[in-house]
């Protein structure tokens, strides 16, 4: 990408840092396959111990750890429950009905958190056909922050509410993590206080924590330890990893705490967006790096906005609609300034 384009696509974006490859250069190697890989026996022991969980385990990308989970939780046949817009649901080719063959029940949000009644409801739905006939819930699925939902964060009220019908039906309760150091940067909790609410969940290295490759799957040993066939079945077990994990563990020393610098460059973005003209902003104070908004009309849709945003350096893509702004650590507040004269540029010469 050259330097003079403003990287709002997507917080996957980022580029390992020159500390991070001097980290990475340096990493200590083993043949991960084996669990003989010293870097990263550290980021699983690190990655444990940041969310109170017992054991953890390295997965090349976070729609691993999706597959993996929903296999490890659930029998062929089972129930998902999951909001009709997560990850999991619409973003995964169909890996969990192709690997674990559930069925999915979905509950309608509207910025991908529900509550507890809302998913009573929905395990209502799947018993109401008695068994044989219907089918067991065998796991419900949040995700935190909902990226289709803005980066929308779930508040502790509402995921101790979800955990706790969950846990009335005995159904675990799997949390999709992707950004979950973003909702903790917002909420100003630790990641454990979330982690402490669901039975497992897992955190990307590639996203707002700018690591080239990775992701941490959590729960009880017993969990992982089923976790772990999955990962071998499914090709995720790899030589010497330790190389791609010195980069995440660099980025839990060096890029969490700038977090909230990014929720901060997003809510300039979004207040700058919502004084422009044409520029309809879908939440006007983002929650954590996400932007949603609208620039579509009689004469413009927004694909052919994000065209002309992209032609004059600055990428945005479309996402549930809208079109989606995502702050990172490639982003700076002097970017926003210029994305949003970009914008303002682009909407004025829409007529
Ligand atoms: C990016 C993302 C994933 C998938 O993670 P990869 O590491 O890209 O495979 C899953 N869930 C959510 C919410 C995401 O944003």
């Amino acid at each position: 990408m050259p330097d003079n384009v403003i990287p709002l696509f997507s917080d996957t974006e980022t580029r390992p840092t020159p500390g991070m490859r001097a980290a990475i250069a340096a990493a200590e190697v083993g043949d991960e396959q084996k669990g003989e890989d010293p870097t990263v026996i550290r980021l699983q022991e690190r990655v444990a111990d940041l969310l109170g969980k017992e054991s953890a385990l390295w997965l090349p990308t976070g729609t691993m750890c999706n597959l993996v989970a929903v296999k490890t939780h659930t029998r062929p046949g089972d129930a998902l429950v999951a909001d009709g817009m997560a990850h999991v649901v619409r973003a995964e080719s169909g890996g969990a009905a192709l690997a674990s063959g559930v069925v999915t029940e979905t509950i309608r949000t509207e910025r991908g958190i529900f509550t507890a009644a809302e998913l009573q409801a929905a395990m209502d739905r799947v018993a109401a056909v008695p068994e044989p006939y219907g089918q067991p819930v065998g796991l419900v699925c949040v995700e935190q922050t909902h990226n289709f939902g803005g980066g929308a964060v779930w508040p502790l009220e509402a995921l101790d509410a979800v955990a706790a019908c969950a846990r009335s039906r005995g159904v675990p309760l799997h949390m999709d993590g992707a950004r979950l150091l973003n909702a903790c940067a917002a909420l100003g909790v630790s990641a454990a206080a979330v982690a402490a609410r669901v039975d497992s969940l897992w955190i990307d290295f590639t996203k707002g924590l700018g690591a080239p490759i990775g992701a941490v799957l959590a729960g009880t040993a017993a969990f992982i330890a089923g976790a772990r066939r999955y990962k071998q079945l499914f090709g995720g077990a790899m030589r010497q990893a330790g190389i791609a994990a010195a980069g995440c563990l660099y980025a839990l020393d060096h890029h969490v705490d700038r977090l909230a610098e990014d929720h901060e460059n997003a809510r300039r973005l979004a207040a700058g967006l919502a004084g422009i003209d044409g520029i309809e902003v879908r939440t006007a104070a983002p929650d954590t790096n996400m932007v949603f908004f609208d620039a579509s009309g009689p004469d413009l849709s927004n694909r052919e906005f994000i065209g002309r945003l992209a032609a004059s350096g600055v990428r945005l893509s479309g996402a549930g609609g809208a079109i989606r702004a995502v702050t990172h650590l490639d982003v700076s507040r002097a970017d926003v300034d210029r994305a949003l004269a970009a914008v303002r540029q682009a909407a004025a010469g829409r007529a």
